[in-house]
C-alpha cells in the first residue's frame, strides 16, 4: 500500500513538473522564428577598375528594400565611414543594401571624383535618359534590380549653412518630394537639431536633390523614396559620422527594420 501511494505521489509530482516545464518553454521568446539576418558581399562593376563591394543584408522577413550609399564623392569622409559601419548591421525586416565606397578610386585618392567629372551628375535626368558611364550604370542597375524602396546617399559639404552665392547646401537633408519621404525627413532633421546648440549649424530640410544625382534619378526615374544627407566637414569627424548614422538609424527604425 505504501509503495502504491508513493508511485501515485511520484506520478503527480512528475505531472506537475512536466506542466511547469512545458509552460516555461511556451513562455520563452520564439527565437527559432525570429529573423535571421545574413550578409552577402557582391562586387559591382566587376572586372573593371571601378569594381566595388555591395553588401546585401537580408532579414529573411518580407519588408522594404533600403539602399545606403557612401563615397560617391571620395573626399566626403563621414559618408563612406558611416556607410562602412552600416554594412555590419543586422536587420529584422526587409533587405538592406550598403554600397560604402560607390567611387572606390576617388575614396582611395581622397578626391571628389575619379573617372569622370562628377559621379553625382552622371545618373539619368529623365525617364528617357541613361546613366553616363560604367560606374553610374553599375550603381543604377543595383537600384533597379533590387527594386529599392528607399535610398539614402551620404555626403558632406564645406559649410554649415546654405550659401546662396555658391552651390553649398550646408548641413542638410535634401529629399525628393513625396509625403512619406517628407515625414521621415522632417523627423530626422528635427531630432538632430535638438542636440545642436548653435543655430547656424542646424540641419535644414531642402528639396529636389540636384539633377543627375543618384537620389534624383532614383526618385524621378524609378519612384524610389530618396534623399541626400549632408554633414559639414568642418565639424569633428566622429560627430559627422554620428549624424550620418543617426539619420540612417532613424530611417531604419521608421521602417521597423531595426
Ligand atoms: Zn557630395
Amino acid at each position: 500500500m505504501q509503495k502504491v501511494r508513493s508511485k501515485v505521489y511520484n506520478f503527480i509530482l512528475m505531472l506537475i513538473m512536466g506542466v511547469f516545464i512545458f509552460s516555461t518553454v511556451l513562455a520563452m521568446p520564439h527565437t527559432a522564428q525570429a529573423a535571421t539576418s545574413s550578409t552577402t558581399t557582391k562586387i559591382i562593376a566587376q572586372g573593371t577598375k571601378y569594381a566595388t563591394e555591395l553588401y546585401v543584408i537580408k532579414s529573411g522577413v518580407p519588408g522594404p528594400v533600403v539602399m545606403i550609399v557612401g563615397g560617391i564623392h571620395g573626399n566626403e569622409t563621414a559618408g563612406y565611414k558611416a556607410a562602412d559601419k552600416v554594412k555590419d548591421y543586422s536587420i529584422e525586416k526587409g533587405t538592406l543594401l550598403v554600397l560604402p565606397q560607390a567611387n572606390k578610386r576617388a575614396v582611395a585618392a581622397h578626391t571628389r571624383s575619379m573617372g569622370g567629372a562628377d559621379l553625382n551628375r552622371d545618373f539619368p535626368t529623365s525617364k528617357s535618359d541613361k546613366p553616363d558611364n560604367t560606374m553610374s550604370t553599375a550603381i543604377f542597375n543595383v537600384v533597379k534590380e533590387y527594386n529599392v524602396d528607399w535610398l539614402m546617399d551620404m555626403h558632406e559639404g564645406a559649410n554649415y549653412e546654405k550659401i546662396k552665392s555658391s552651390s553649398s547646401v550646408g548641413q542638410s537633408l535634401i529629399y525628393y518630394p513625396d509625403t512619406q519621404t517628407k515625414t521621415i525627413a522632417t523627423k530626422i532633421v528635427k531630432s538632430l537639431n535638438v542636440g545642436i546648440k548653435t543655430s547656424y549649424k542646424d540641419f535644414t530640410l531642402l528639396r529636389y536633390p540636384v539633377s543627375g544625382s543618384l537620389a534624383s534619378a532614383s526618385a524621378k526615374v524609378l519612384g524610389v523614396n530618396s534623399f541626400i544627407f549632408e554633414t559639414c566637414s568642418k565639424d569633428y569627424l566622429s560627430t559627422r559620422i554620428s549624424y550620418q548614422l543617426k539619420a540612417a538609424n532613424m530611417l531604419l527604425n521608421y521602417l521597423q527594420m531595426k
